[in-house]
């Protein structure tokens, strides 16, 4: 099954691509892994991207388009994939629906509030990677980490300004998504404020996995 994750940042949609492949065995395909790993290995895409995204530029949707479609070529593919990440914009799911249709877009429902508390509550221990929620999963001590006592740090993405601005681009860019893949008859909507058990549950009964 051919599968693409989309919705807020935050919504949850990589930890439960996660959870589909260890259940299900259909393989995640992050865009944000793959630009990561390909920068690490230092291929000569991983040049061209580490050098646009040095700039502050995106990947263009050309390039992105490419080492997707490269992506899938490999054998894990054969029982499908899930995109996660791409596409985002309108071109690129457009563009992909000529490359290989998908059978089904999952549209990861959550509101800003719901979003800014998940993100913006978000503390990291930068000893450990242990990640806490002033909201949902307190440390004990508030601003230490429970396993090494250091203190705790929010991630650049996750300050309220960086929060807001990836809301905006995700409502100016990726929110048209959701009518162009009901038009297709492919969309899914799943309500991703709940826990990622929950999430996971509706997914399997919408998709019959
Ligand atoms: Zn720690």
């Amino acid at each position: 099954m051919k599968l693409v994750f989309f919705g807020a940042p935050g919504a949850g949609k990589g930890t439960i691509a996660k959870i589909v492949y260890d259940k299900n065995k259909i393989v995640q395909i992050s865009t944000g892994d793959l630009f990561r790993n390909a920068i690490k290995n230092q291929t000569e895409l991983g040049k061209k991207v580490s050098a646009i995204l040095e700039r502050g530029d995106l990947v263009p949707d050309e390039l992105t388009i490419e080492i997707v479609k490269e992506r899938i070529k490999e054998k894990d593919c054969n029982k499908g994939y899930i995109l996660d990440g791409f596409p985002r914009t309108m071109i690129q799911a457009e563009s992909w629906e000529k490359i290989d249709p998908i059978d089904r877009a999952v549209y990861f429902d959550i509101s800003d509030e719901v979003v800014k508390r998940r993100l913006g509550g978000r503390r990291i221990c930068p000893k450990c990677g242990a990640i806490f929620n002033i909201y949902t999963n307190k440390p004990k001590n508030e601003g230490i980490c429970d396993n090494d006592g250091e203190s705790l740090i929010i991630r650049k993405d996750d300050q309220e300004e960086a929060i807001e601005n990836r809301l905006f681009i995700y409502h100016e860019q990726t929110k048209p998504l959701i009518s162009y893949y009901k038009k297709l008859d492919k969309l899914v909507t799943i309500d991703s404020s709940v826990d990622a058990d929950t999430s996971y549950q509706q997914i399997i009964k919408a998709l019959k996995l």
